[in-house]
């Protein structure tokens, strides 16, 4: 026997930030929002909805989010 996974339900987003937050998109996949951290590590998945974060230097640069 084959199950396949649902393939499509696994989103890859990339992030300019080393720190995700995920609410599952809202709606009926949606659920709690949670953190996750790219600190550490180049790709965290997300435990609720299996979204995987992907953290990309480019979009850090183009975002600009600093402030003094
Ligand atoms: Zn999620």
């Amino acid at each position: 026997m084959n199950s396949t996974a649902p393939a499509s339900t696994f989103e890859t987003i990339r992030i300019g930030s080393r720190k995700a937050a995920c609410d599952g998109g809202g709606g009926a996949l949606g659920h709690p929002r949670v953190f996750l951290s790219l600190a550490a590590v180049a790709e965290v998945v997300c435990p609720y909805c299996s979204r995987t974060y992907v953290y990309d230097a480019a979009l850090a640069l183009s975002a600009d989010g600093h402030e003094h």
